[in-house]
């Protein structure tokens, strides 16, 4: 039965997992350990719905992992001596080495009012732009795209655009595990007005089996795909000329770039049959209200930037931008990836979506009375930790992120973070693979605890309120910033609560900006504390001749609506795109191609997810989906076990077998790490490649090899008490919670202790303990009560 407590009683907050950005209504235990979660069903992005994991986000408050107290090399210690330390060393690698030495790396999992401490801190004091963000993997091609093709980083429309598009195209988005409040939205409007679906997608997944077609298209191949629609719709009734000539540039040469269109050539460049693109290609034509959502299986490519434009090359072609139902519609991982592009979380923006144009720089540094800028862009992750590796960065600061599980060449990040001689972690849980490597420790806040804003996908700013009390001494991400800062001597980091901060964010949005750049906020800058507490959700833009504060902002904002984009001319552009295939291509030694992403019921690292036996038993270990022509090849039956091996890494996961996956390719999910499974870490296998425009990793695209686990034995452990697995002499374990204790999946090797070794040892049975045995010699079997 749905949970109906008075509203009065509960706290109005944020979904913190996906870029939906959904509005919960939570109302905490008497012990603070729980709560009973609801949709909120006046926050005008999910009106009342949540997916399985928001709903399960009440089951996920405990104290188990949690880090409570600031340590150093890992003793107990207390605040001033950890930020003493941190303030120390970052000045003295800085006074030694320069400001380039150091680097934050940080995450959308932040709030805002976060990211805006460290960003100010690093560009503006420590004077680097060394501060990259883990939404460099997750849509940093999306922004290059947007920014080349409209002069911003501007998505166009809004969720309202799910209800009145006519035909939404869906490409690389596993839109129904991935974003499933969304998911809902548009099927709820597909059963009232028809509209119609097609899923882009290598992979046959939940999105593509409620589509009306599924263009299942080889990897990589997207930009020859929209090549080819741009050209048809450019010769076709679709071709807004008027459109073309008025508000863009580039049309000519972007035209010529994309080629004619032989079907059968791009039948032969996609794997699509020519049948099925006719049909996509004739239902876009004659669909004025089309909408194309894109997300990481775009942006996760050494072209994901050529991807997105020859996506908006499409919809510039036909005009069809900034008006209801229609538009591209980049759609983003993670709960506050877009609040990270606002203020500057990128490596390559400055805040306020400047840039470093000299102006821009200027401009900043004015309002900050930054005593030393950065002058220009910092390293993007992959480089960063790279530099990290090579000695060049020598204290690295992470924050609320894993890049030993879900950076590509994750092995190599671990082994950099092992020899880099100063590394800060904060974090809200102690056993992450990244905590573990950390020099100084620091307890940050959880959701529930936390207080700030966040911005979803529609540019929808909402705030995620606190109604737990922090546990230990656990303190606010935005004031562990600002106190280091304070430490190093930096005036300007004065804050006494996130409404401050908020304040100043809005006012930057709005100084010197006469309309020039799109992120404008200016509507908040003069916010104060009450008004803040209160906020409702809205979109961006917000300038200050709007004013909004306080109360909730009903108007759906589209931009480009006028046809005048963010570029000197006004004009949106063109780009030629060509289509190259992925960095990699598969080899003798390494055949398949590894697909990455992410299942239903986790998210990211699994921190959260994972502490619930509701969503851990969705899919309960890692795995690898394989084509059975594959599988028969390699000697592989159902749920058996398979080496998978890169020329970076290695793992060992189980095999589901399925034609959801092309023969030849292989998925696996990103979530696992070496807290819950033995050698699930998938990112040590990815490789490293990116994209030269984004510097957004190719996570769906590494070239392996694959062979059959040959076990000794396989065992299953239901046991109550947590086992410690981490040195156990056996290849694989993968561990989940059930209801009441954790349920265990084991198999040993030929070289791995025996079966009775490892039973003895995880169980750890009081000598007199009454043990209900039965075993059978002939078949092996050995249960054990
Ligand atoms: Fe909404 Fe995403 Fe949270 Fe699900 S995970 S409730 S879709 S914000």
């Amino acid at each position: 039965m749905a949970f109906e407590a008075p509203r009065n009683a509960e706290t109005a907050t944020t979904c913190p997992y996906c870029g939906v950005g959904c509005g919960v209504l939570a109302a905490p235990s008497n012990d603070g350990l729980s709560a009973e979660v609801r949709g909120d069903p006046e926050h005008p992005s999910n009106f009342g719905k949540l997916c399985s994991k928001g709903a399960a986000l009440g089951e996920t408050l405990d104290m188990d992992e949690r880090l409570l107290h600031p340590e150093i090399d890992g003793r107990k210690s207390d605040w001033d001596e950890a930020l003493n330390l941190v303030a120390q060393r970052f000045s003295e690698t800085i006074a030694a080495h320069g400001p380039d030495s150091v680097a934050f790396y940080v995450s959308g999992q932040l709030l805002t009012e976060d990211y805006y401490v460290a960003n100010k801190l690093i560009k503006g004091f420590i004077g680097s732009a060394n501060i990259d963000t883990n939404s460099r993997l997750c849509m940093a091609s999306s922004v290059v795209g947007h920014k080349r093709a409209f002069g911003t980083d501007t998505v166009p429309g809004c969720y309202e655009d799910l209800d009145e598009a006519d035909l939404v195209v869906l490409v690389g988005a596993n839109f129904a595990w991935c974003h499933p409040v969304l998911h809902q939205r548009l099927l709820a409007a597909k059963a009232r007005r028809g509209t119609r679906i097609v899923a882009i997608d290598p992979r046959q997944t939940a999105t593509s089996a409620a589509a009306d077609l599924h263009l299942q298209i080889k990897p990589g191949a997207d930009v020859a795909l929209f090549n080819a629609l741009f050209s048809h719709l450019s010769s076709s009734s679709a071709f807004d000329k008027a459109y073309v000539e008025s508000h863009t540039t580039g049309f000519d040469a972007a035209l010529a770039a994309a080629g004619s269109v032989d079907m059968m050539d791009v039948a032969d460049a996609t794997g699509v049959a020519v049948e099925d693109l006719l049909t996509f290609f004739e239902w876009v034509r004659d669909t004025p209200r089309t909408m194309t959502i894109y997300s990481q299986g775009v942006n996760q490519s050494t072209a994901g930037s050529d991807k997105v434009n020859a996506i908006l090359n499409c919809h510039l072609a036909t005009g069809r931008i900034g008006t209801p139902g229609c538009g591209p519609f980049s759609i983003t991982g993670q709960p506050n990836a877009m609040g990270g592009r606002e203020v500057g979380g990128l490596a390559n923006q400055l805040a306020a979506h400047m840039d470093f144009a000299p102006e821009d720089v200027d401009r900043v540094g004015r309002f900050w009375t930054a005593e030393r800028m950065a002058y220009a862009p910092g390293l993007k992750a992959v480089d960063m930790f790279n530099a990290v590796a090579e000695g060049h960065v020598k204290a690295i600061w992470i924050m609320a992120t894993n890049p030993v599980v879900s950076m590509p060449d994750a092995d190599k990040v671990r082994a950099a973070l092992q020899a880099c001689p100063f590394v800060v972690v904060s974090d809200v849980i102690k056993t992450g693979d990244t905590v573990a490597l950390a020099d100084v420790r620091l307890p940050a806040t959880a959701w529930g605890e936390k207080s700030g804003t966040v911005t979803n996908s529609e540019r929808r700013i909402s705030r995620q309120r606190s109604f737990l009390r922090p546990p230990g001494d656990a303190r606010h991400d935005w004031d562990i910033i600002s106190d280091v800062a304070r430490r190093m001597g930096y005036p300007g980091f004065e804050y006494a609560s996130p409404s401050e901060i908020f304040r100043e964010h809005a006012a930057l949005s709005d100084f010197e900006n006469t309309g020039a750049r799109d992120f404008d906020i200016g509507a908040y800058a003069g916010v104060d504390a009450a008004a803040y507490d209160d906020l409702q959700p809205f979109q961006w833009p917000a300038p200050k001749s709007e004013t909004r504060a306080g109360e909730t902002q009903n108007e759906q904002h589209r931009f480009f609506q006028d046809g005048r984009f963010y570029t000197a001319d006004k004009k949106a552009r063109f780009l030629e795109t060509v289509p190259r295939g992925p960095a990699n291509a598969p080899t003798e030694n390494h055949p398949f191609i590894l697909n990455t992403g992410r299942i239903r019921d986790h998210w990211h690292t699994m921190t959260r997810t994972a502490k619930t036996p509701r969503l851990s038993q969705h899919i309960a270990e890692p795995f690898l989906e394989i084509h059975p022509a594959d599988a028969a090849d390699l000697g592989l039956s159902p749920a058996a076990l398979a080496t998978a091996k890169s020329a970076y890494g290695e793992g060992l996961f189980r095999v589901q077998i399925s034609r959801r996956v092309r023969q030849g390719e292989v998925f696996a999910p990103m979530h696992w790490t070496s807290r819950y499974a033995a050698a699930g870490r998938i990112d040590a296998l990815a490789n490293p490649e990116t994209d030269p425009a984004s510097g957004q990793p190719e996570l769906k695209h590494t070239p392996i090899s694959l062979s059959a686990f040959s076990a000794k034995w396989f065992g299953l452990l239901a046991v109550i008490e947590e086992p410690n697995l981490s040195n156990a002499p056996i290849s694989y374990w993968a561990k989940a919670r059930i209801e009441g204790g954790w349920r265990v999946e084991l198999a040993g090797g030929r070289d791995d202790a025996d079966i009775e070794e490892i039973a003895a040892r995880l169980t750890d049975l009081e000598p007199n303990a009454e043990i209900l045995e039965y075993a059978d010699t002939k078949t092996g079997a050995l249960r054990r009560a």
